[in-house]
């Protein structure tokens, strides 16, 4: 079974291969260099995961806060956001030992505060208010990558949205500084960021938007330290080094190494002991996995931007709690209408009632139109395009593209990851809008 790896590539293949392609083809081998170490147990302090978790909650509240002003610890109530910690971190409960979660969240929770009434204080001669916006996903065929950041917000004074990224430890990292650049180059080389639900003046917004390729930067947060660092760097993403990546992993995945010098950096190396540089071969790349079946679906007809809107209704507008009037009256609808099938009612009184549910599903679909600004027609095309492109079509179109991959996957290894291919390829090609042309882009580019 091939690793997810193989079908995408990270800022950590972007990492290695400016190192050296050799060690992308090592990696994606499965060669360990170092000893598995025995996990360390929390059981009277925080996971990394919790402490970054309180981190981004207390980042949150404190650019909510952020105003012309500095922020007021006072104003916040600490109570309120050691609540929805809690809640945040239901598993805390069982797992500390001699210690209560209130004490260590309250006691970190107080430090962060302290650190963020500097940051905010800071940004804000940068920026002005720093408007949340929500959660966003930073698309990116080319590669193929998705990049989760913590959010994206928007300055008063520029009116660009920035790239925010909350790291809740005590020292800063190369890394980190490598992620933000990484963040900043995958939005803007082919790349997209897609907001769902998000917050615009003051309001939420249900409509979903997207940027394409749009130039941004990221905003490193520490809260603990009390520091930030604002990134405009970006990674190098383009033809030849990724290229080169998917080069060293397709020679990695048939047991192959590409051509690498010997340099001084080869004395430091882990996997100096695996590596003779005068062995190496050469392979024609292939284009990577989701991109081909992202055009595969395209030319077969199949709409992303249908897909997107599908899944955004269901997963975003048709949740409990947004549609609940709808869904409440729709369930009451249906399970009268079954009792009266079952008592054997007269055919005309459950006509009637099919009515009523149809009636209170126009009105949802009126609710959903009128939120998102498109038709109610749109909105129930949308709630019945199909949840996959035709895949044996796309196998069949694509075969000139797939062959290559054959020869280092096997087919029947190609069929087998079909599925996972097609979940990649639904989350990384698919945007409200302009999904198309984004793909179209990644493929002239590799064409
Ligand atoms: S030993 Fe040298 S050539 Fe081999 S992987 Fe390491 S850096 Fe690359």
């Amino acid at each position: 079974m091939v690793g997810i790896s193989t079908f995408t590539c990270s800022r950590n293949d972007i990492h290695d291969c400016l190192r050296c392609p050799r060690i992308v083809a090592f990696k994606v081998q499965g060669l360990k260099t170092r000893e598995v170490t025995t996990p360390r147990r929390y059981e009277s302090s925080l996971t990394s995961y919790e402490k970054g978790a309180v981190g981004e909650t207390i980042a949150k509240v404190a650019f909510e806060k952020m105003g012309a002003e500095k922020v007021e610890m006072k104003k916040i109530d600490e109570r309120e956001i050691l609540n929805q910690l809690r809640e945040k971190l239901k598993s805390l409960e069982n797992r500390l030992q001699n210690v209560s979660p209130e004490t260590l969240l309250l006691e970190l929770l107080r430090q962060d505060l302290e650190g963020m009434s500097f940051i905010t204080e800071k940004l804000n001669e940068v920026y002005g208010s720093l408007h949340i916006l929500g959660k966003g996903a930073i698309k990116n065929p080319f590669l193929p990558a998705l990049g989760e950041p913590d959010f994206v917000a928007l300055p008063s004074k520029t009116r660009i949205p920035v790239i925010i990224e909350v790291k809740n430890t005590v020292r800063t990292a190369a890394s980190d500084t490598f992620q933000a650049s990484f963040y900043n180059s995958l939005a803007e080389v082919s790349g997209s960021i897609t907001l769902k639900q998000h917050y615009k003046d003051e309001k939420m917004e249900l409509a979903p938007s997207v940027l394409l390729e749009p130039e941004t930067q990221t905003i490193l947060i520490y809260p603990r330290l009390g520091e930030f660092e604002i990134c405009s760097e970006k990674t190098r993403i383009d033809n030849e080094i990724i290229e080169k990546i998917w080069k060293a992993k397709q020679l990695g995945l048939m047991g192959k190494l590409p051509y690498a010098e010997k340099t001084d950096s080869c004395k430091r190396c882990n996997y100096k002991k695996f590596c003779d540089t005068t062995i190496y071969d050469e392979i024609e790349t292939a284009k990577p996995l989701p991109l081909i079946f992202a055009k595969g679906a395209i030319e077969t007809g199949y709409d992303y931007n249908a897909y997107f809107l599908k899944n955004y209704i269901q997963e975003k507008l048709q949740k409990p709690g947004i549609l609940n009037k709808y869904e409440l009256e729709i369930q009451k609808a249906q399970l009268e209408l079954r009792i009266k099938r079952q008592s054997k009612t007269e055919r005309i009184q459950q006509y009637s009632d099919k009515l009523a549910v149809e009636e209170i599903k126009n009105k949802e679909a009126e609710w959903i139109a009128e939120k998102l600004n498109i038709t109610v027609a749109e909105v129930k095309e949308a709630l019945q395009y199909p949840k996959v492109p035709d895949t044996h079509k796309i196998l069949e179109d694509m075969s000139a593209e797939l062959e290559p991959w054959e020869k280092i996957l096997g087919a029947k290894q190609i069929k087998e990851n079909t599925a996972t291919i097609f979940s990649l390829t639904l989350s990384i090609n698919t945007l409200p809008k302009h999904s198309e042309t984004l793909t179209e882009k990644a493929w002239k580019k590799w064409s």
